[in-house]
């Protein structure tokens, strides 16, 4: 073999990177293959966060929030501003450059930290085996001492809006329109699609989201829901729930061009319906990327859905082999894959590194955000535990009014019985870092009364989380609390 690592790591998104990273710190010799590349033939490091993913979404999601606020909120604080224009071509441009800096920023600390990276497609021959393979069809195979799978996640396609790049699109698509569609389909009203739609329905487009689910967003707890539903019905997104797209179909010569039929569970009289757009985004879902990942002879242990099976550890079935990120079980979020890297390294390095799967904080970036992390107070009281909660509304924050940002509110849910924090979900301007206040605190096992006993800055929007733990002991001081 011509190359020996201690840790060779398939795959750079999120999961596989941090794995590296914190592999060479603990001073193994690491490698890290990717098969993204560059014209220049150079590993694009990242993965699907920092390339397709994650970061060029934040990105357009502030570009078409700073656009929207300027149509629709600037006269409101004596702004001038008028109707302004959006640049397209521009606002992809800033987007790539921010891929652009990221991405190199993980090559740096490649670097910096002494991983190798290789470009190719890395398979799995067995315990300690790794074959890199170019697409000239030429060969290598690595040693290694251990493997990390990390080779993440794709869109899913379904047969009924089979994506074709111009009109037809999945996640990756929707992130380089090169102007404004006048009339969008959303296909998935989940984190993606949610995001993606708004992104649009601020720069102009009139956006229908088709999601076949009769509950929107079946994570979050209903009174949460509904105003999650609210506020996006409100900013012009036109949700429709019940809806299962069955079928497509794309005429150039139509006004607009892509012509989807679905089924309105929601008003079965009228049965199958049509919906015209030009352009549709397909949102629903995505899936792991294991075909071809390990040689079959190998025996690498792969679910009927695709995810490698792996233990609360990340180990696989197979000795020495692990597997992190969208690849395994668990949320496909960045910051779960790059928790699991960062266990697996450790782990290897003899320390007992656990990942908190009970608080894995889940965000969705459109303005307001919606984050909520541990369980709801649909959940606890489906489990027979008997609950308080502390609702407070950013419309009684003096930091929001301020702002002109007074959409959403807080959830606290309480355990009656120990008052410990069980879980919490906040819409609204900053949730997700609003929320993190609450993971921490859950973290170290706090209870409604620490929260409620520590010192909020006056005014910061963090005073909503303060109230909410007030709210929920029944003295909340700014709003006047139900009787008990
Ligand atoms: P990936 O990021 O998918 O990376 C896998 C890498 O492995 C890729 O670079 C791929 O080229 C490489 N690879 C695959 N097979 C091989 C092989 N055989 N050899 C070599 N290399 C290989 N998550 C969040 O937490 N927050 C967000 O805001 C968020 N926004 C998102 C927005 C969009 C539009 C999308 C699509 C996803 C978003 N996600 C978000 C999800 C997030 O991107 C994923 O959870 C995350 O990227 C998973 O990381 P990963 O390392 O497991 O896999
Ligand atoms: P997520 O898995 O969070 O990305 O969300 C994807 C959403 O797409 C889910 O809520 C699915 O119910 C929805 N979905 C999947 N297939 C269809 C379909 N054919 N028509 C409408 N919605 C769909």
């Amino acid at each position: 073999m011509s190359k020996e690592f201690d840790v060779v790591v398939i795959g750079s998104g999120p999961a596989g990177y941090v794995a590296a990273i914190r592999c060479a710190q603990l001073g193994f010799n690491t490698a890290c293959v990717e098969q993204w590349r560059a014209p220049d033939d150079q590993p694009v490091y990242g993965g699907t966060c920092l390339n397709v993913g994650c970061i060029p979404s934040k990105a357009l999601l502030d570009t078409s929030h700073k656009f929207h606020e300027m149509r629709h909120r600037f006269a409101d604080h004596g702004i001038e501003a008028g109707q302004g224009a959006i640049d397209v071509a521009a606002m992809m441009a800033r987007k790539n450059k921010v891929v652009g800096q990221l991405t190199q920023g993980v090559a740096g600390l490649f670097r910096g930290n002494k991983v190798t990276g290789i470009s190719g497609k890395g398979r799995l021959l067995g315990p300690g085996r790794v074959e890199v393979g170019q697409p000239n069809g030429e060969k290598e195979e690595i040693g290694a001492a251990h493997v990390i799978l990390a080779s993440g996640s794709e869109p899913i396609a379904i047969p009924p809006t089979p994506v074709d790049d111009a009109f037809i699109v999945d996640s990756t698509g929707a992130l380089e329109f090169d102007s404004v569609p006048q009339k969008l389909g959303v296909i998935g009203a989940g984190v993606i699609g949610l995001e993606l739609g708004s992104v649009w329905s601020r720069l102009g487009s009139e956006v229908t989201v088709l999601e076949a689910l009769d509950d929107f967003l079946p994570a979050l707890d209903r009174q949460t829901a509904r105003e999650a539903l609210k506020i996006f019905t409100r900013q012009g997104l036109d949700i429709k729930l019940g809806a299962r797209v069955e079928g497509s179909r794309v005429n150039k010569r139509r006004k607009h061009p892509v012509v989807v039929s679905y089924q309105d569970a929601q008003d079965k009289e009228k049965g199958g319906k049509e919906a015209s757009f030009d352009k549709l985004i397909v949102a629903v879902g995505r899936r792991p990327v294991s075909a071809g990942l390990a040689d079959p002879a190998a025996g690498l242990a792969i679910d009927g859905r695709g995810f490698v099976e792996v233990d609360a550890f990340c180990a696989t079935n197979l000795p020495n082999v692990y597997a992190v990120g969208d690849l395994v079980r668990g949320p496909m979020l960045a910051h779960k894959g790059m928790e699991e890297g960062v266990m697996v390294a450790e782990r290897l390095a003899g320390k007992k590194t656990q990942v908190n799967y009970a608080l894995v904080p889940s965000v969705i970036y459109t303005h307001p955000e919606v984050a909520w992390a541990g369980k709801n107070e649909d959940e606890l009281k489906q489990e027979g535990i008997e609950c308080a909660t502390g609702v407070f509304s950013f419309a009684a924050s003096g930091r929001a009014l301020a702002a002109h940002d007074t959409d959403g509110m807080v959830k606290l849910v309480v355990e009656k019985a120990t008052d410990r924090i069980a879980g919490c979900q906040v819409i609204g301007a900053s949730a997700a870092d609003l929320l993190q206040q609450i993971v921490i605190a859950m973290e170290f096992g706090a209870s409604a009364e620490d929260i409620a006993l520590t010192m909020f800055p006056h005014p910061a929007l963090s005073e909503v989380v303060h109230e909410s733990a007030l709210a929920a002991r029944g003295h909340a001081i700014h709003k006047v609390n139900r009787k008990r």
